[in-house]
């Protein structure tokens, strides 16, 4: 059904064993919308990714993807559903071939369709998928972890600072895939320091803030300069 989301928190309370950092947090992924996740350094953002593809639990609250709780469901049973989490750093494995990443993420069968698909998406890829995957440019790494999410079909993809020290021509190349995949019907919820280019895709937009939130609301309301400076600028 349209109505239900991709994604779906509330509540939630969450962090790592001393720590208490998400202190209820409510938000909704909209389907086949881009969510962009800002606020400023240690507010929980890589912390509210890790919750929703569950390598951390919850203390309190609920997750729910396309109405199924998930709040205690393993990573790999999310993964099942269509949820896939590309974290920063990238997670890809440095001493495998591109090729050889690549195939990890495909189907039994499926393995030459998956590099299809990837190539298409990246077509530098191609050209490298007998190489080491650690020894490609930073830019190049960061292309191969969004093709081998890519290649899952995944239905919602969380992705955390993807363009991370990258030269502006490649996060250019990054958020044009990320836009297209979006135009396709694939739910995205994004962290990234490139505020504007992370509002540029997103129809909605939240602010984090000392693990609560603090702005919800349409990505275009963000961009207007007072709004902005209220909740991200001078954070
Ligand atoms: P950044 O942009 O700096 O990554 P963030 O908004 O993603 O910031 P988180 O990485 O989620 O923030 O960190 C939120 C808080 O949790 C910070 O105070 C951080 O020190 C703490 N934290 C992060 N990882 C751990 C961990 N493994 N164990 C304990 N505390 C952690």
């Amino acid at each position: 059904e349209e109505t239900i989301p991709a994604l779906d928190l509330s509540g939630v309370v969450s962090g790592y064993e001393d720590t208490t950092v998400l202190r209820g947090v409510s938000l909704t992924v909209p389907r086949g919308t881009a969510v962009a996740l800002l606020g400023p350094n240690g507010a929980g953002k890589t912390t509210l990714l890790r919750t929703v593809c569950g390598l951390l639990r919850p203390t309190a609250g609920r997750v729910e993807m396309e109405g199924t709780d998930i709040t205690r469901l393993a990573p790999h049973r999310r993964a099942r559903l269509g949820l896939c989490h590309i974290p920063e750093g990238r997670g890809i494995f440095r001493s495998l071939t591109v090729r050889e990443n690549l195939i990890m993420q495909s189907f039994p069968g499926g393995e030459s369709a998956a590099i299809e698909r990837a190539v298409e998406a990246f077509p530098v890829l191609g050209e490298r998928l007998t190489q080491t995957a650690g020894t490609l440019s930073g830019g190049q790494q960061q292309m191969l972890a969004m093709a081998q999410a890519h290649v899952r079909s995944p239905k919602l993809i969380l992705v955390d600072e993807a363009s991370l020290g990258l030269a502006p021509v490649i996060v250019d190349e990054i958020f044009a895939f990320l836009q297209a995949v979006s135009a396709e019907g694939t739910s995205l919820l994004l962290v990234d320091q490139f505020v504007v280019r992370a509002l540029g895709i997103a129809t909605t937009a939240y602010v984090l803030r000392r693990g609560e939130i603090v702005f919800g609301g349409p990505a275009a309301e963000l961009m207007s300069e007072d709004v902005f400076a209220r909740y991200v600028g001078g954070a």
